[in-house]
């Protein structure tokens, strides 16, 4: 019999749920609301697209799995996107400088516009499935408290009911999933949430000449400070560009005014973005985004029906400075993929077993986002209990002890980038070695090649 899935969103989650369905599934329809565009251009209705986005490797090697053959690595690297070693990335966390030190297997990040990662996707899955992506909005959700079986969708020529044996909900962190599930009979989601307030405001530069071997760069905040979280990141992109977003927890927001910018970003921990914007040429006006809530869905723990899955930003959102959101996205895709290899779309349990699947990618990003978001000033959500203050000291140490201990490094670095769950950090060696040391002690001045000393030396210390 003829297999149908009609998926809700045609960005990153949707568009990889999509490809993996278009394997064993007959007709694959994606629904999006926005006009997507024909090329790497900006789309209206994805606010987050301006600002800085990186992709993990855990993330690119999912999408190079979902869409084999059709070489997306490959076409971003052609388009100018760029591939950071993690380790050679100038990173300011809580206590310091993390030493750099890239290695030829070094975890590889990847830097582009969102604009052309997502047209990139776009243009692979049209290019290699037979899915079929159509403009319209979802409405509602067909079907009942045991099976969803299809969705309503309005579009250009009025309103549609699209049947389907599979429904994905892929339409990011706006998802209606529980109003549309609420109206089936289908209730108790739980929602997890840390809201720390964060705002991000973003800007885009040309890089100025000498500069272009400068890394990603990002200066974090330091969470127990007391004081609202002020941080930012420099994300080289495609045609010559420095991608800037600066962000701040609730009473450290970060200005939409153009004139400010500048001024925030040499009074981070470090001014060191400050110092590199100083002397580049803005592409445009200032960015603001204020809805970047740590917010989990448990669609994972609820008696959803069959016929339904949810991912990528409609499960959960995450603080955007550990770049994960786009991976966890592929990853979910990921394992609805295996699900469909393992078994068909109509079995009975197999939308439970994929969201299930999903939910652990989901819990490790949601883990780190809201344990460090937990402690500025005025966080709406759950207070930090004794448990997450034992947890920052020890995931403190460990991070100092990683400078000078490779295996606790390489432990950290598969845990942050979501290649393994949080629970690798708790092998008896790594424990060990963390409280045996030695502690390193991050540096004040940022590690910087003599080019970039250079550079910078030239720049100095521009006023505010
Ligand atoms: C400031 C900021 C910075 C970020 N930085 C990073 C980063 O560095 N790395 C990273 O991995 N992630 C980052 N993220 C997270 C990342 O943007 C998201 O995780 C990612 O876009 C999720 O993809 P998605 O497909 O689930 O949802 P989205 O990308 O939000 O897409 C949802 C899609 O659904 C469509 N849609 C919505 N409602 C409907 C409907 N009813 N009917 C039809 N279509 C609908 C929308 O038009 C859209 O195309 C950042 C987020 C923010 C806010």
């Amino acid at each position: 019999m003829s297999r149908r899935a009609v998926v809700i969103g045609g960005s990153v989650a949707g568009l990889l749920a999509a490809a993996a369905l278009s394997r064993s599934v007959d007709e694959v329809t994606v629904i999006d609301r926005d006009e997507l565009p024909d090329g790497p251009r900006p789309r209206r209705r994805l606010p987050q697209a301006r600002h800085a986005h990186v992709l993990l490797p855990s993330g690119r090697d999912a999408v190079e799995e979902l869409l084999p053959g059709a070489d997306v690595r490959k076409h971003l690297l052609a388009a100018g996107a760029r591939e950071e070693p993690f380790s050679g990335t100038l990173d300011f966390g809580p206590r310091g400088w993390s030493r750099r030190r890239p290695t030829a297997d070094d975890a590889l990040l990847t830097c582009c516009s969102r604009d052309l990662f997502d047209w990139t996707l776009r243009d692979a899955v049209v290019r290699t499935t037979r899915v079929t992506i159509r403009r319209g909005e979802a409405v509602a959700l067909l079907g009942s408290s045991g099976r969803v079986t299809g969705a309503r969708v309005v579009t250009d020529g009025g309103e549609a009911e699209l049947g389907a044996d599979l429904v994905v909900d892929a339409s990011g962190r706006g998802s209606r999933a529980e109003q549309w599930l609420d109206a089936l009979g289908v209730g108790g989601i739980r929602t997890d949430e840390v809201d720390a307030g964060l705002v991000c405001a973003s800007r885009v530069f040309r890089v100025p000449p000498g500069a272009r071997a400068f890394p990603l760069t990002r200066v974090g905040a330091e969470p127990s400070d007391g004081l609202p979280g002020r941080s930012g990141m420099l994300v080289p992109v495609e045609d010559d560009r420095w991608l800037v977003t600066l962000m701040g927890t609730r009473g450290g927001e970060p200005p939409a005014d153009p004139a400010d910018f500048l001024s925030f970003a040499l009074d981070l921990r470090d001014p060191v973005i400050g110092r590199l914007i100083s002397r580049a040429e803005p592409l445009g006006e200032v960015s603001v985004s204020r809805r970047t809530a740590n917010r989990r869905r448990r669609f994972e723990k609820a008696a959803l029906p069959e016929g339904l899955v949810v991912l990528g930003d409609a499960v959960a959102t995450y603080n955007p400075v550990h770049w994960q959101g786009m991976s966890v996205a592929a990853l979910g895709a990921r394992a609805l993929d295996r699900r469909l290899r393992a078994g068909d779309v109509n079995a009975p349990g197999f939308a439970r077993g994929v969201q299930r699947a999903a939910a652990r990618s989901v819990s490790a990003a949601f883990a780190l986002g809201s344990s460090q978001d937990l402690w500025f000033p005025d966080v709406v959500g759950r207070a930090p209990s004794l448990a997450d203050g034992i947890l920052r000291r020890g995931l403190g140490r460990m991070e100092r002890v990683a400078a000078s201990s490779p295996p606790v490094y390489e432990a950290l670095r598969a845990v942050t980038m979501l290649e393994d769950g949080r629970g690798r950090l708790l092998q008896p060696r790594l424990l060990l070695a963390t409280l045996r040391g030695p502690v390193t002690k991050p540096s004040a001045e940022p590690p910087l090649t003599p080019q970039e000393s250079a550079f910078l030396g030239a720049v100095g210390s521009p006023c505010h």
